[in-house]
């Protein structure tokens, strides 16, 4: 049965995982708070991407897959950076969507979303003056044509069965497609007026703001809109400083903005989120092979942390669909339940993009011509977005040779994989309750390494002893640093319930039989085996087993 996105939604709110951003004020539009849950579930998948890119990485051996063995380190650099980066890496020339206004809606539309078709009808308040042609527009949809019917018949105040009194002319039509001259007959998506929207105008993604107290336009900088450009700025501090050689990847975690114009799909198009970005440095004639170890090794990551490759897909960008200085992209795609059946939503990029940057921030900004990486000139034939100048190529002291690095950054989505582990792990079954009854149970199955709870601990009884074993336990888990909780409340299967619904891997319930032979019954969450465990043995068990 397809998951309901409601549903997910809906139990993200109750156990405390997501919140509506400023929720007692009404909320706002593409920003979200985690909750105690869902806190602790972006941090483990934080944790767990740091750990396996770069903590756990023995840059003493080539891993599978990879051409030779190589070094990682991460970095931390600022939200706001000198407003010269965004014009040489390209953001600030091509980093918008081209936007309409209606002025009487006062909604504003993306261009490229609306569509329309020319009609001709009469106005049922007005059939004296005769019929009249206008340009119907409706925001794109599956099933456009329906909302253009009814927004025409709205225009000319008619009721639904005169449908076949309107003249439909020609196919459905991009607005951009519609020569300029026309605007005045065009009806805009949400009014009853014509000629209400403005000219496209463009509309840039990056959050502006400004510095310094008395700042002016001069002062004004940008939210980053991606991590990627702190480490290409630090390129050669990192190789001055850090002992590193070619290859080597620098890793980066942290907050991005970009003013959406359309935030959707719950966290999935926010304009706050943060984002888990590799800028990898490698030989050019390297190059593709490097980006194929890092498509394929990114891809796996997710299968080993519990994502189905029913619900995964890598796909290959085609040629024209590549940006102008990449020679590889691939996106790896979820099978999110608000997309329609076989569509896919991109979690993660993984991009070969060449010297671009690196040469982009010392020449100035780069554009390809032909086969060619092109310094952009304006008018005036000087740089358009001149670079720092800085030389940042590296030489390779073995071979004394001085090249400029090739790029393979694997750009990944923080709050998109977490909701990606979040309908992965939504499942419902049937389970029966203390009395036999079957009772549906709603079980999240997190990864243990993912799981914000690993562990809770129950007494059966509030007496006879019971609860003090049990709170020892607990408190040698918490001592351990695994992160669980204490329950005495309610019946036994309610409490495994409340468990299951926040995906606690482990329940350990502490009985009868505890006094006399000193163990705990541990029970999983999955296979909903029990087994009794010494309680002296209940932390190591528990650690081998998220370790396992
Ligand atoms: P999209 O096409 O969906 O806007 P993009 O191709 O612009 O995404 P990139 O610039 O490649 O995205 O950013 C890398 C990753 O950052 C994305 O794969 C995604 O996981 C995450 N990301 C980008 N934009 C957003 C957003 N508005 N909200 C949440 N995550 C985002």
């Amino acid at each position: 049965m397809p998951k309901s996105m409601d549903e997910i939604v809906s139990l993200c709110k109750r156990r405390g995982f997501i919140f509506q951003d400023s929720d007692i004020y009404g909320g706002q539009n593409g920003f979200w708070d985690y909750g105690p849950l869902g806190m602790l579930l972006k941090r483990n998948v934080r944790n767990v991407w740091y750990e396996d890119m770069v903590d756990f990485h023995n840059e003493l051996v080539a891993p599978n897959g990879a051409p030779e063995a190589y070094q990682m380190v991460g970095v931390e650099t600022a939200l706001i950076m000198h407003p010269q980066v965004w014009k040489c890496s390209g953001h600030y020339d091509l980093f918008h969507d081209m936007m309409v206004d209606c002025r009487e809606s006062k909604k504003r539309y993306r261009h490229d979303h609306i569509k329309g078709r020319w009609v001709t009808g009469t106005h049922k308040k007005n059939e004296e003056a005769g019929p009249e042609t206008v340009f119907i527009t409706a925001v794109d949809s599956e099933d456009v044509q329906t909302d253009l019917d009814a927004n025409a018949l709205r225009y000319f105040g008619l009721k639904k069965k005169y449908l076949e009194k309107l003249d439909w002319e020609g196919e459905t039509t991009p607005l951009p497609e519609l020569p300029e001259d026309k605007l005045t007959e065009v009806v805009g998506p949400d009014v009853t007026s014509k000629g209400t929207l403005t000219e496209q105008r463009e509309f840039n993604l990056m959050f502006k703001t400004t510095l310094g107290a008395l700042g002016g336009e001069d002062d004004a900088a940008f939210l980053r809109p991606e991590t990627a450009q702190g480490i290409f700025v630090n390129f050669k501090n990192i190789v001055d400083t850090s002992r590193v050689k070619v290859p080597f990847g620098v890793a980066q975690v942290g907050k991005s903005f970009r003013n959406e114009i359309t935030p959707r799909n719950f966290t999935f198009r926010s304009r706050e989120f943060e984002q888990m970005e590799i800028e990898f440095f490698c030989a050019p004639d390297e190059s593709a092979k490097w980006y194929t170890f890092w498509r394929d090794k990114r891809y796996q990551w997710y299968q080993d942390l519990g994502i189905s490759q029913d619900n995964l897909i890598l796909r290959d960008h085609h040629k024209e669909e590549l940006a102008h200085y990449s020679v590889g992209t691939a996106d790896i795609e979820y099978a999110f339940p608000f997309l329609e059946a076989g569509e896919y939503g991109e979690l993660e990029g993984i991009a070969h993009r060449g010297d671009f940057d690196l040469r982009s921030h010392t020449e100035g900004k780069l554009k390809k011509e032909g086969d060619e990486l092109v310094v952009e000139l304006d008018e005036h034939g000087q740089p358009k977005h001149r670079g720092s100048g800085k030389d940042l190529s590296y030489f390779n002291d073995e071979t004394r040779e001085r090249f400029v690095p090739h790029v393979i950054e694997p750009s990944a989505g923080a709050d998109r994989g977490t909701l990606a582990f979040i309908c992965e792990a939504y499942h419902e079954d049937e389970q029966p309750d203390e009395k036999g009854k079957m009772q549906t149970r709603t079980v999240m199955k997190f990864h243990p390494r993912l799981a914000p709870i690993k562990a809770a601990i129950f007494p059966l009884m509030k007496k006879d002893g019971q609860p003090e074993i049990a709170q020892e336990i607990y408190g040698a888990l918490k001592a351990a640093g695994i992160s669980c909780q204490y329950d005495q409340a309610g019946v036994i299967g309610r409490r495994y319930r409340r468990q299951d619904e926040i995906g606690t891997p482990y329940c350990l319930t502490v009985d009868y039989d505890t006094a006399d032979d000193n163990c705990v019954t541990l029970r999983d969450r999955d296979s909903l085996e029990q087994e009794r465990v010494p309680v002296d043995q209940v932390v190591s068990e528990i650690t081998a087993r998220l370790n396992g």
